[in-house]
């Protein structure tokens, strides 16, 4: 649980991190110095096509602390969104998987998605700093996509919507992450220049015999059928799940059936992999 208290240093007490330390650790110092010291490292998960070739790769930050070992997201980034961490972070994030897509392609994963936060949105240079990371890395249009989540749009549509435009001319895509899990709905996709949208993984879980998962995801496969937005199942972890979403029509899958977030190097492997067995068949 982080708390705020005075000033602006957060405290942070977690089973996880400081666990046998017995007191508060000012995270944000630790976030600091894992700036400083390279701490952070990008693994990547592939999404498939629904013809079971490898589309693309997510980026997922992951913290490699010297002692307690990779710390997960959802630990440390709430809190670097509150000090305004998130800010550097994001700016490191795009940097290094824009260099890694160099390596990527050459392994036949063609593009790269990356999670952007909702604090970056309301940064006055941020379109300028990314269209810069763009142009350092020579991107070219469709090779980098921008995930956001849903609850991003919720609050000042007119305004982000106008930001994702700006995005998109930059030829950047960009995805809602985890839909169906906050609040927005499919009303507001008529709204946004979104181009794909990845169903949250609790509709995905068992969705061949879960008859309420099914309707809803069905449902979200059919309306956005017809106004070209592509689908990316996310948390796909079994055989019957992959092949009731790639008969109803889902275009893109990723989860754990097909390999867990890897470090760069092993992720590279599996795709060479991945190459070989499609080259025997
Ligand atoms: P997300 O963007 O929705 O990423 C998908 C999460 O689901 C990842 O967790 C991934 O490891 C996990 N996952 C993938 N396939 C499966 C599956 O088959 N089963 C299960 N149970 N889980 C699966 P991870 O890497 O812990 O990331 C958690 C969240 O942290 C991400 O959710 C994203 O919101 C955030 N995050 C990760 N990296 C970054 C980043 O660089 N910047 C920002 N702003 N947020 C990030
Ligand atoms: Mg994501
Ligand atoms: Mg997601
Ligand atoms: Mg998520």
């Amino acid at each position: 649980e982080a708390k705020k208290r005075g000033g602006n240093s957060v405290y942070w007490y977690s089973a996880n991190l400081d666990e046998g330390l017995g007191y508060k650790v000012a995270l944000r110092t630790k976030i600091q110095e894992a700036l400083a010291h390279e701490q952070f490292e990008l693994f990547y998960q592939p999404i498939m096509t629904d013809k079971g070739k490898v589309a693309g790769a997510e980026a997922l930050i992951r913290w490699q602390h010297p002692t307690k070992g990779y710390v997960s997201p959802a630990d440390f980034i709430p809190v670097a969104e509150r000090t305004g961490q998130i800010i550097p972070i994001s700016e490191w994030v795009l940097k290094q998987a824009c260099h890694d897509l160099q390596q990527l392609k050459r392994y036949g994963i063609k593009s790269v998605s990356v999670n952007f936060s909702p604090i970056q949105f309301y940064r006055e240079d941020f379109v300028s700093k990314t269209k810069a990371i763009l142009e350092q890395f020579d991107i070219k249009p469709g090779e980098v996509t921008v995930e956001i989540t849903e609850n991003v749009l919720v609050n000042d549509t007119q305004r982000i919507a106008e930001l994702l435009q700006q995005l998109r001319d930059l030829g950047l895509d960009v995805a809602i992450d985890d839909f169906g899990s906050g609040f927005a709905s499919l009303r507001y996709l008529n709204m946004l220049p979104v181009n794909k949208l990845k169903i949250d993984r609790s509709f995905i879980e068992n969705i061949h015999e879960n008859s309420h998962n099914a309707a809803i995801t069905c449902g979200i496969l059919s309306m956005v059928a017809s106004i070209g937005i592509e689908t990316v199942a996310e948390g796909v972890e079994k055989e019957e799940e992959c092949a009731y979403l790639t008969e109803h029509g889902c275009h893109f899958m990723q989860g754990f059936l097909f390999s867990k977030p890897k470090p760069l190097g092993e992720l590279l492997k599996w795709a060479e992999r991945q190459q070989s067995f499609e080259n025997e068949r």
